[in-house]
């Protein structure tokens, strides 16, 4: 039987109108090597783009599953583990009917084995003299004759919709793969393709399912975060390494800057009133992140809010917390509720993590009546309080960057 020495991954079809398509190929190729280079080396000989797929060619005996690691590489959609044969159809049917006859029932009626199978042919390469159609006919009725010599009362027939065995064919250029199944991919672009972003990353359930949410739409995100150290424990920090760690299997190498937000937080509660302490912790996370985008390109932030999951998060404070900078802030939980947010974080792996016991920075200091529906006006003239200016400076010069792992 030949063995399984290549992966075909298909990608989207949408992102590849118009002129993007080289860029957002190369792209996903260059994220299939920098993965597996880094988690499965010495595992592949080439990855290369072949009419309108990428093709990955195997090193050695390594197992299927082992692969299974590009299930964190957006912008694939599905991948196939497949076996090359030939073009030569008298060829191409004996290796389909190796590829297949393990996997009918022995006596052609067991529970456990096959009864049902089709073959599905495709060819890119149009020059080849067959069409899809006669492929399959050729090929199916060679299997059924197979099956016929081995069974003396055949029961297995073809069956074009739902049947229990696939065997698919791709003639591409000058190369035929087949294999049986389709693994599903986790879809969206490749990271890197759509710009950069910033993800204030607190060490709760919401922000990392945000970051998710955009590195999935090609993204690439790093992290910042504020701590209240030395007042507070160094949890935060432990637990927003661990998150952005967890992230860094969708890219690599992810930057975390971690600010000392302890002096601005004084200065709010001394300068502010009570009721508007929150949307100025959140007015000057942002402005610092806007900071730190401005400098290093980071071309929207992201946050992990939702409309109305607490205090700080309806649409009047939202106002009043974006009015604080330029940058576009990216939400993409806005719309979800709780349960659907904890779902997705137990899928991308974080959960476990968020629900650690950590000071929150801003929890220490939360007051009984918080404002919910802010006005712009009052915001404005309480900042003028503050030297805002200053206390941003302040803070960016005792800010630290460190790499996710
Ligand atoms: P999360 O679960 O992400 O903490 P939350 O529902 O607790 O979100 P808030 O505490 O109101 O919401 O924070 C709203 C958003 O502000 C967070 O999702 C996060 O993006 C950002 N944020 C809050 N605190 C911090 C922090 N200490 N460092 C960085 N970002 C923060
Ligand atoms: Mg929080």
């Amino acid at each position: 039987m030949p063995h399984n020495s290549y992966i075909l991954i298909r990608y989207g079809e949408i992102a590849l109108k118009g002129g993007n398509r080289r860029f957002f190929e190369e792209k996903l190729i260059a994220n299939i090597k920098e993965k597996l280079n880094r988690e499965l080396p010495e595992s592949f000989e080439f990855v290369r783009r072949i009419s309108g797929r990428i093709l990955i060619k195997i090193k050695g005996n390594i197992p299927n599953s082992k692969f299974l690691i590009l299930n964190s590489i957006f912008g694939i959609h599905s991948l196939s583990f497949a076996s090359e044969s030939s073009q030569d159809i008298n060829k191409l049917k004996k290796d389909c009917w190796n590829l297949m006859k393990e996997k009918f029932s022995a006596k052609g009626g067991s529970a456990s084995g096959g009864k049902t199978f089709r073959i599905t042919a495709q060819r890119s390469n149009k020059n080849y003299p067959l069409i899809s159609q006669e492929i399959n006919e050729k090929i199916g009725k060679y299997i059924l004759t197979k099956l016929r010599h081995r069974m003396s009362k055949s029961k297995v027939c073809v069956k074009l919709t739902d049947p229990d065995i696939n065997c698919h064919i791709e003639i591409i250029e000058k190369c035929a793969f087949i294999y049986l199944e389709k693994i599903p991919g986790p879809g969206g672009m490749p990271v890197g393709t759509g710009g950069k972003a910033l993800a204030l990353l607190s060490g709760g359930i919401d922000s990392p399912a945000a970051a998710y949410y955009l590195l999935k739409r090609g993204v690439r995100v790093d992290f910042i975060h504020f701590h209240s150290m030395p007042y507070t424990s160094p949890a935060s920090v432990e637990k927003v390494k661990k998150l952005a760690g967890i992230l860094n299997k969708y890219q690599s190498n992810s930057k975390i800057f971690l600010i000392p937000f302890a002096d601005i937080q004084k200065e709010i509660m001394m300068k502010v009133p009570e009721k508007l302490r929150v949307i100025f912790y959140r007015r000057l996370m942002m402005k610092i992140a806007e900071e730190i985008a401005k400098k290093e390109n980071y071309l929207a932030l992201i946050t992990g809010e939702s409309v109305g999951q607490v205090a700080s998060q309806t649409l009047e404070n939202m106002k009043a917390i974006e009015d604080a900078v330029k940058i576009p802030v990216l939400r993409p939980l806005c719309g979800f509720d709780k349960e659907e947010i904890i779902n997705k974080a137990r899928d991308i792996g974080t959960y476990a993590i968020s629900i650690l016991p950590h000071d929150d920075c801003c929890a220490r200091f939360v007051p009984k009546h918080p404002e919910i529906r802010a006005k712009l006006n009052e915001v404005k003239q309480a900042e003028k309080n503050m030297e805002v200016k200053k206390l941003i400076k302040k803070s960016l010069d005792k800010m630290e960057i460190i790499s996710a792992i």
